[in-house]
């Protein structure tokens, strides 16, 4: 695979790929280059109509398909992934800029979510109930919601679509996503795998466009029974509130600002190596990247200065150069967003230990970046981040370190590192997150419940839970006469 054999991307409506009725598209840019690299299609009202007419055809059709037969075709997509990672990675990087090695990881992953979905999907038990009368069966049943419109972002565009699909179709309903138009080509590639594999027309369908105007026309239609979105906080509450207006399902996995916390008792050189992989992985674009380390005083300035150490190493470049480390932000927004904290940062008087600035003119490159000693009000202490930075702070107790953990609004992702079981213990009671690691990076397994908490929004994405919030729970009970 090489740059030249990106290409443009289309709307999947009834199977068939096919251009928006109004033939209108958008630039892909490549953001290493600045450079466009192909178009993809922007579909309008009528394009929506088409797909929601389908989704209804593809949901009478899947949902009376044996939850064996789906979980056999989920797999056999399952297989096509693992054999395409390579190549639908290298359009990964291309449109989104991470290293082609975690593009490709990324694409093969998908099919661990693909199989842990597909098995979970023939366990989705109804039950019986002991009876109030002997001529009665009291039955539980559990019923696919219906149409889901899925909304996912561009920091993983094969992860955040993987985890909504898998979850729909393994409970027998059918799907709207609507992928990001800035990374459109690895979601698609995705998708038809399924398309490969056998999924009848109608059970997937993939829109791009103008997220405000396809969500808005999507949200309250009547034929869409549950939504899904993934994103930042105050998008997630508009939808959220838009899905409540219409009594509609809703999981939102929405921003993080993880807290790290170093315990005086942690091996730092642990605690370096996992905190700073996880931290510039993706560049920084994950929502569940470390961003608030809250580090011991009596090993904090050994700590900042691995940080830095780690940070000035990476090999920083285009995401298809051999060896990259660190690609660029995948859009420009980011780059404005990452300059605006360190000059926040740098005003209110913190240390701008490495980076802090951009790097070259072309592409989004931006240098991984640690800051230290902010004070509570400085931007990167409060906003997400999002981005290759770092933001480093001591405390003297745990106590303390669990209040500033706790501070903010979001509830995602947390980490520590200590090597005290009490301490291990009593973090895992007190922080305020829906996913701790403990000395450890954060390992995001199908098997494991994904999502978070207060702002970070609600619903989980993996685990045995992954399913739950897509299935409607029926009360029968039968009077046998
Ligand atoms: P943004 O808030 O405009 O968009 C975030 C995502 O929401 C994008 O995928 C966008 O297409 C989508 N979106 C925006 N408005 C929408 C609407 N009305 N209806 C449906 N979808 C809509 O910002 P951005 O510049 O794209 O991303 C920046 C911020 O988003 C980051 O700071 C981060 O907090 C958050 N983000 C979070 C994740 C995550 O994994 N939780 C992923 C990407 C972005």
């Amino acid at each position: 695979m090489t740059a030249a054999t990106y290409k443009n991307t289309q709307l999947l409506i009834d199977n068939q790929w096919c251009d928006a009725a109004s033939g209108k598209t958008l630039p892909v840019v490549n953001p290493a280059t600045g450079l466009e690299i192909g178009r993809v299609a922007f579909a309008g009202i009528a394009d929506l109509d088409r797909a929601l007419a389908s989704a209804a055809k593809g949901f009478a059709i899947w949902r009376n398909t044996p939850a064996v037969e789906r979980s056999n075709i989920m797999r056999k997509a399952a297989v096509l992934m693992r054999e395409r990672a390579a190549d639908i990675g290298a359009l990964m990087t291309q449109e989104q800029g991470k290293p082609l090695i975690e593009a490709k990881m990324e694409a093969a992953a998908s099919a661990e979510i693909i199989e842990w979905c597909a098995e979970e999907g023939r366990r989705v038990y109804g039950r019986l109930v002991p009876p109030r009368a002997m001529n009665v069966s009291a039955q539980v049943h559990k019923e696919p919601v219906g149409i889901v419109a899925a909304f996912t972002p561009w920091n993983f565009p094969i992860n955040q679509v993987v985890r909504k699909l898998s979850a729909a179709l393994a409970t027998g309903c059918s799907i709207i996503v609507k992928a990001p138009e800035e990374t459109p080509a690895s979601p698609a590639a995705l998708i038809q795998a399924f398309v490969d594999a056998g999924v009848p027309p109608g059970v997937i369908s993939l829109v791009y466009g103008s997220p405000a105007e396809i969500s808005s026309y999507l949200i309250p239609h009547p034929l869409v029974r549950k939504i899904t979105f993934t994103g930042s906080t105050p998008v997630g509450k508009q939808l959220a509130a838009m899905a409540g207006q219409y009594m509609k399902r809703a999981t939102m996995e929405l921003g993080g600002h993880a807290p790290v916390i170093v315990a005086a008792d942690a091996d730092i050189a642990l605690a370096l190596k996992t905190a700073g992989t996880m931290k510039f992985r993706n560049a920084g674009q994950v929502c569940v990247s470390p961003t608030r380390f809250l580090v011991h005083n009596s090993i904090k300035a050994e700590f900042a200065k691995g940080m830095v150490a780690i940070a000035e190493k990476l090999r920083v470049a285009d995401g298809m150069t051999e060896g990259a480390q660190m690609g660029p932000l995948a859009n420009f927004r980011r780059v404005t967003a990452m300059e605006q904290l360190t000059a926040d940062a740098r005003a209110k008087g913190a240390t701008i230990a490495t980076g802090g600035e951009r790097i070259g003119t072309s592409g989004n490159f931006f240098a991984p970046t640690v800051i230290t000693d902010l004070p509570m009000n400085a931007d990167l202490l409060n906003n997400e981040p999002f981005g290759p930075m770092a933001a480093i702070q001591g405390f003297d107790d745990l106590e303390e370190a669990i209040t500033q953990a706790n501070r903010l609004p979001f509830g995602l992702a947390g980490y520590a590192f200590t090597s005290s079981l009490k301490n291990a213990h009593i973090l895992s009671k007190q922080l305020e997150v829906g996913m701790l690691w403990i000395n450890q990076g954060g390992m995001a397994w199908a098997e494991m419940p994904f999502g978070g908490i207060k702002d970070s929004g609600y619903g989980s994405e993996g685990g045995t839970e992954i399913l739950e919030a897509y299935v409607n729970t029926k009360a029968v009970s039968i009077v046998c006469v």
